[in-house]
């Protein structure tokens, strides 16, 4: 079974590369199309949801900031068009689901550091992620930074 619409999910990171190696080297395989999803997370969720103060200017420079980002990280793509780069407002999971029903995508790509002990506790979104997904998922793993 052949994939049509893979989309790797990245948080813009030099390490995420590899991520967009391996679903490249799939589409090709494939025939198929290739996209990437940036997902900013709302300043307040990092203030536990409630902010007593107007965050729009910050939002605004998040998603400036966050087009810039995707912009350079794609730049290695000559391939990847700015179509094909999409950036998201919300909670990484719900807009990565989102974003991949909408565009009728059949293959998520995220990384996973393999986590365990505590920090397999807190959760990753790998795990979160996978979990109701609408479609195949695909961890790659991670190395560790050195
Ligand atoms: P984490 O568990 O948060 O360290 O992230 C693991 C993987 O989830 C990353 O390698 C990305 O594939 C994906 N990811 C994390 N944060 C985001 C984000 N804000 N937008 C899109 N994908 C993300």
């Amino acid at each position: 079974m052949n994939y049509h619409h893979i989309l790797v999910a990245t948080d813009l990171n030099d390490e995420c590369h590899p991520l967009v190696a391996r679903a490249q080297a799939l589409a090709t395989a494939s025939n198929a199309k290739l996209a990437l999803v940036h997902v900013i997370e709302p300043m307040a969720m990092a203030f536990g949801g409630d902010v007593p103060m107007d965050l729009s200017m910050l939002q605004q420079q998040q998603f400036d900031q966050a087009r810039e980002r995707i912009a350079s990280f794609a730049d290695r793509y000559p391939g990847l068009t700015p179509e094909q780069q999409h950036l998201a407002y919300g909670q990484p999971r719900q807009e990565i689901h989102r974003l991949a029903k909408e565009n009728d995508c059949d293959l998520i790509v995220v990384g996973s550091h393999g986590r365990h002990g505590l920090a397999l506790l807190l959760g990753s979104t790998a795990n979160d992620v996978l979990h109701g997904a609408p479609c195949d998922v695909l961890a790659v793993r991670l190395k560790k930074a050195e």
